[in-house]
């Protein structure tokens, strides 16, 4: 369901502005799955309260946990089901942060990733990207929604950002505390810049040569990483919040003098954090995950070279902790 639908549904039962965005405030917020949560419902029309069951019934169908899978760093995998039966992942991540899904599978392949080996399958609505946060919210307090769960956000502007409105003026989440993660795609900061609500912007970079770029993104858009660093630092400028390049650590592949060269080149002295995380190794696939000693050097040398790098590893490691390995083994276990 799309929240235009929602807020439609309510609209034609007789709920006022100020009603639907009451209503969707206590979904969002995690009150509404909760009875025992929910704050008295007078202040509604008898014709919108008599259709609230039905309509908590349906939000709550939206996305449902079909396994949790926490890990020792204090994440927990979610392996979200959405009403078609479709399956996402969430990752509740420490401090409060919450990765949510934007695609059931992705078109962009990148070659390292589970999610990108299936292409496309659909687009996860807004309704569904909300009520990740909202499920979520039923296990934890929720201050943070990273945007880097399954899928391209780019690929679904017109899901990602009515959510991202949502969450960011009803849902009680600082602005800066919304990211909006992509592989590169020049509609994006000006989508982003038109909103209401204007989160942070993740950049995923991998490498600094064209080349090896256009053949492990293959199907992101042809951008050159510094036209990409660019496009960072026009949005960094116009929001006031540091851009986050990510950066997957390839063992042999991006860990080269050359690439540490031209990160330097790139990112020394612009608004920017490198977030550096050695690869997930995922079984059938070629690539290796470097030794934390090793990468923790990168990094040290990064930092010492002006570029403020963070160390990070892919929440949930010990529990299929790369992005679609929860839904691939979920699908391979149930035959399909
Ligand atoms: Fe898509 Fe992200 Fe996976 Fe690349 S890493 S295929 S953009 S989900």
């Amino acid at each position: 369901m799309q929240l235009d639908i929602i807020r439609q549904r309510l609209r034609e039962a007789g709920a006022q502005d100020e009603h639907v965005r009451r209503i969707l405030r206590d979904w969002v917020q995690g009150r509404s799955r909760d009875a025992g949560r929910r704050p008295a419902q007078d202040y509604l029309p008898l014709s919108v309260r008599a259709i609230l069951p039905a309509l908590d019934a349906d939000l709550s169908a939206m996305a449902s946990i079909r396994s949790q899978h926490p890990a020792d760093d204090g994440s927990m995998r979610l392996l979200v089901a959405l009403a078609d039966g479709q399956t996402v992942e969430s990752v509740l991540l420490p401090r409060d942060g919450l990765c949510v899904s934007s695609q059931v599978g992705c078109a962009v392949g990148c070659q390292f990733c589970m999610t990108g080996r299936s292409g496309l399958l659909r687009q996860v609505t807004s309704g569904e990207i909300v009520a990740q946060v909202a499920l979520a919210r039923t296990l934890r307090p929720v201050k943070k929604v990273v945007f880097m769960g399954m899928g391209e956000p780019a690929h679904n502007l017109a899901n990602v950002l009515p959510a991202i409105e949502l969450l960011g003026i009803e849902g009680n989440i600082a602005h800066k505390n919304l990211v909006f993660s992509t592989v590169g795609d020049p509609r994006v900061p000006e989508r982003l810049l038109a909103g209401p609500v204007k989160p942070a912007l993740a950049l995923s970079l991998h490498t600094t040569r064209a080349d090896l770029r256009a053949e492990l993104l293959p199907n992101a858009p042809r951008m050159a990483p510094r036209e990409i660093v660019e496009m960072g630092e026009a949005y960094a400028r116009a929001t006031g919040y540091p851009i986050q390049y990510q950066w997957t650590l390839l063992e042999g592949v991006n860990d080269s003098e050359e690439e540490l060269d031209g990160i330097v080149g790139l990112l020394a002295g612009k608004y920017a954090v490198l977030n550096m995380i050695p690869y997930n190794t995922i079984p059938g696939l070629a690539f290796r995950r470097p030794s934390w000693e090793q990468a923790r050097a990168i990094a040290a040398r990064l930092h010492a070279r002006g570029v403020l790098t963070k160390l990070r590893d892919s929440a949930g490691q010990d529990v299929d902790g790369g992005c679609g390995q929860l839904r691939a083994r979920a699908l391979a276990a149930d035959g399909s």
